[in-house]
C-alpha cells in the first residue's frame, strides 16, 4: 500500500477469483464457466463485423441488447440496465441502494461483503441453517437491502418464487436485490415479480448458462425507478461498460437461446449423474439447481482434496471458510471432463483407506 491510499483502500480486503491458471492446461472445474463454446452466429459476429467496428465507441444506451433482453423477458428497456458482468450491477446496486446496510447469508457469493466494505457501508450476515437452508424469515427487520444469491453459490440451493415474494413483501421499504447468476440451471426465476414490486431487482449474468465468461456482460431488471438509478450510476461511471465486440455476442447470444437451453438441459444431465457417482463415492453432495455441485467425503478433508485433484490435473474450487472447509464446489464440465474427475476422485479415496 502507498502513503497515498486512501482510508478506503487501506480498509479493504478485495474479492479473490477462483484460479485462472496459464502455466499448464487443467481440466477446470473451479469457477463455473460453461464447458460448451457460444452459440454459432456468436462467433460468427465476433469473426466478422464487430472486430472492424472497435474503430468506433459502442452504443451507450445498449439499445440492442435491452430491447433484445426486454423481449425474452417479457418487460420494457426501461426495465433493464446491462453491464460490465453482473459484478458491475451488483457494485452499482450496493452503491445504489445500500445505504441503510445490507444483510446476506454468511455463505453466499464472496464479492457481496467487498462491496459492502467498498461503499463503506455496514454489512450482516445471517447464517444458514444446519442444513445449509435459507430462511426467509431469518431476514429480520425491513431496515436494510437484502442480498440472496438464488440459487445459491456455493452450496447449489435453491429457493421458491413463492419465498422471494414473501422476503420482497417483508421489506418494502428496502431494495431485496436477487442474484440469479445460475437461475438457468433448474431455479425459479423472480423476475416476473419485478412488474408487481418497486423493491425488487432481479441480477442475471452471461457469463454462466450463456457461454461468455470471457466477454463480461451480465444485467439487471427492475422497475423503470430502480433502473433509472443504475443507469445513474453507470454515465457517471463509463457510459461505455461494454465493448462493441461484448455487446454484438451478447445480443446474438440472445436470440440464440434455444442452443443454450440445450446445452443447459446436457448440463443438468450431466450433474445428476456426477451426483450420483459422488454419492456412490461416499461423498455429501448438497442438492443442486446450478452448474456445480458441493459436496465432502468424510475421510478426506476438503484442502487435502482439492490439492491432491490439482497435483492429478484437474482444478476444483475450495473456500477454508469455517462452515464449509471440508467442502469442494465442483463445476460441472462434459461428461469427459466429469468422468476424468470422478476416476481420479476414487483413485485419490483408495488410497486414503
Ligand atoms: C459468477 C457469479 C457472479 C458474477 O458473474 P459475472 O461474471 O460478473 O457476470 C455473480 N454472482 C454469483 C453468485 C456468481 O456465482
Amino acid at each position: 500500500m502507498s502513503r497515498f491510499a486512501s482510508e478506503t483502500v487501506r480498509a479493504l480486503s478485495p474479492y479473490e477469483p477462483g484460479e485462472q491458471p496459464q502455466d499448464r492446461r487443467y481440466i477446470k472445474l473451479n469457477t463455473n464457466e460453461s464447458p460448451y463454446p457460444p452459440s454459432p452466429g456468436v462467433l460468427r459476429c465476433l469473426n466478422g463485423d464487430a472486430a472492424a467496428g472497435c474503430r468506433l465507441y459502442p452504443d451507450p444506451v445498449c439499445a440492442g441488447l435491452r430491447d433484445a433482453l426486454a423481449a425474452q423477458y417479457g418487460v420494457r428497456r426501461e426495465n433493464v440496465t446491462v453491464t460490465n458482468g453482473s459484478d458491475e450491477a451488483l457494485n452499482f446496486a450496493f452503491l445504489a441502494f445500500g445505504e441503510d446496510g445490507v444483510r446476506f447469508p454468511d455463505i453466499t457469493y464472496g464479492f457481496y461483503p467487498v462491496f459492502a466494505e467498498l461503499h463503506r457501508e455496514k454489512y450482516q450476515t445471517v447464517p444458514l441453517r444446519e442444513d445449509f437452508s435459507l430462511h426467509v424469515e431469518d431476514y429480520g427487520a425491513d431496515d436494510a437491502m437484502i442480498v440472496i444469491a438464488n440459487p445459491n453459490a456455493p452450496t447449489g440451493m435453491a429457493l421458491p418464487r413463492s419465498a422471494i415474494e414473501a422476503l420482497v413483501q417483508a421489506h418494502p421499504n428496502h431494495v431485496v436485490l436477487i442474484d440469479e447468476a445460475y437461475v438457468d440451471f433448474g431455479g425459479e426465476s423472480a423476475v416476473p415479480l419485478t412488474q408487481k414490486y418497486d423493491n425488487l431487482l432481479v441480477v442475471q449474468t452471461f457469463s454462466k448458462s450463456r457461454s461468455l465468461a470471457g466477454a463480461r456482460v451480465g444485467y439487471a431488471i427492475g422497475c423503470e425507478a430502480l433502473i433509472r438509478d443504475l443507469e445513474t450510476l453507470r454515465y457517471s461511471t463509463n457510459p461505455y461498460n461494454i465493448n462493441r465486440l461484448s455487446l454484438c455476442a451478447a445480443e446474438i447470444a440472445v436470440r440464440e437461446q434455444p442452443y443454450y437451453d440445450d446445452r443447459c438441459r446436457q448440463i443438468c444431465e450431466t450433474r445428476e449423474a456426477a451426483r450420483q457417482a459422488l454419492t456412490g463415492l461416499g461423498f455429501e453432495v448438497l442438492s443442486s439447481r446450478t452448474n456445480f455441485l458441493f459436496a465432502r467425503h468424510p475421510a478426506i478433508a476438503g484442502q487435502r482434496l482439492y490439492q491432491e485433484l490439482k497435483e492429478r490435473g484437474v482444478l476444483v474450487r475450495h473456500f477454508s471458510q469455517p462452515r464449509i472447509a471440508d467442502f469442494n464446489r465442483i463445476t460441472i464440465g462434459t461428461p469427459e471432463d466429469m468422468a476424468a474427475m470422478l476416476g481420479l476422485l476414487e483413485e485419490i479415496i483408495h488410497e486414503k483407506r
